[in-house]
């Protein structure tokens, strides 16, 4: 079921999956794999908090096993690591290392994240990657929203995000010297900006080559906030360079996040269309996300037809965060089945346009 691409390497067959947070038993697991299998899902990705990661890890070994002998191509979400990546859970990282916090430039203050150019993050992240690539027989691996911490602050009368940033602690203030040899601005000069737009990417590179060092066949995904990043509007994650993080040879799908259904259609076409220019230009595959849980859109069939918009724009992999709608957690979609069942015909849509097209 898979082409070669001109690089000789296997390509998977087009994609349509969710996200699922149901690692705790396989017995269990498989019952909602086989559902997820009825609403036209051929992939899946497991969030896995740190949590999970630590305690349940026999377990999430087990419940890849039972999504791959279903046919389910799985990947491994290292979700809200460090609060680097995007994610409810909390991080154990943080209550362990309270001193390897992000620092806010204007103020000094510690934000509630993570400082992952810290030495001490790096190899906790490593570890937990090489951990899951050693033992886990997953297909690959998704990078889920990693960002830079936003201090909040005022914004800016143009309707964009404020002045601060992070991170500025001494380890980014020590590093910085050494680079550019001199002290780190508290402002966003040309080398801050790109100071953390290559520390930020480093940092998923070197996981990403240790993966594969490991489990050389694994895909890995970036998965990256679907932002416009105008002239008056950059958001300041870090991964706002999408020509800079798509050319990086570790990563192999790129990825844009899920677009709230309120936002005009305009703005999909937009993402959708950048997205899988992007993708192609350094030979990547394309995955967009919809949202499936919290907001719904008015009309259920919004969901088909934004795959179907997906499609018809090139896009390689769909995916939706999450199974059931949400369903039982605080975010459920406000009629959870109905979405999750306009997802199963959006995959299915997506899924047989592809076909189509392969038969042509
Ligand atoms: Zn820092």
């Amino acid at each position: 079921m898979s082409t070669k691409l001109s690089t000789g390497k296997p390509a998977p067959v087009c994609e349509a999956g969710v996200s699922y947070y149901g690692i705790s038993y396989p017995e269990h697991a498989e019952r909602d794999f086989l559902e997820m299998k009825s609403h036209h899902c051929n992939a899946v990705i497991l969030a896995l908090s740190e949590f999970d990661i630590d305690f349940w890890f026999p377990n999430i070994i087990e419940v890849t096993r039972v999504a791959k002998k279903h046919g389910l191509r799985v990947y491994l979400d290292t979700w809200g690591i460090g609060k680097w990546f995007g994610g409810e859970p909390p991080s154990k990282f943080l209550t362990d290392h309270a001193q390897c916090r992000q620092v806010s430039a204007f103020t000094g203050e510690p934000l509630p994240a993570a400082c992952f150019v810290s030495t001490a993050f790096r190899e906790y992240f490593n570890g937990i990657c090489e951990k899951l690539a050693r033992y886990v027989e997953a297909d690959g691996f998704f990078w889920d929203e990693p960002h830079y911490a936003l201090p909040k602050n005022m914004a800016s009368i143009t309707g964009g995000a404020g002045e601060d940033w992070a991170c500025r602690c001494s380890c980014c203030q020590e590093k910085f010297k050494a680079r550019y040899g001199m002290e780190m601005p508290k402002l966003l000069t040309p080398e801050v900006v790109n100071f953390r737009e290559d520390e930020a990417l480093d940092v998923l590179r070197e996981a990403s080559r240790r993966i594969k060092a490991i489990r050389p066949e694994s895909e890995i995904t970036c998965c990256v906030h679907a932002t416009l990043n105008t002239y008056y509007v950059t958001e300041r994650r870090g991964y706002d360079n999408w020509e800079k993080v798509a050319s990086s040879p570790e990563f192999d799908v790129f990825s844009t996040t899920i677009i709230a259904w309120n936002l005009p259609k305009s703005f999909f076409d937009d993402i959708t269309r950048r997205t899988v220019e992007v993708a192609k230009k350094y030979g990547k595959r394309s995955q967009r996300w919809m949202m499936g849980y919290y907001k719904q859109p008015d009309d259920l069939e919004e969901i088909v037809r934004t795959a179907k918009l997906y499609r018809s724009m090139g896009v390689d992999s769909l995916f939706t965060w999450t199974y059931r709608g949400g369903k039982g957690t605080v975010l459920a979609a406000p009629d959870a089945d109905g979405v999750w069942e306009a997802v199963g015909r959006a995959n299915h849509q997506f899924l047989t346009m592809k076909m189509e097209e392969d038969k042509k």
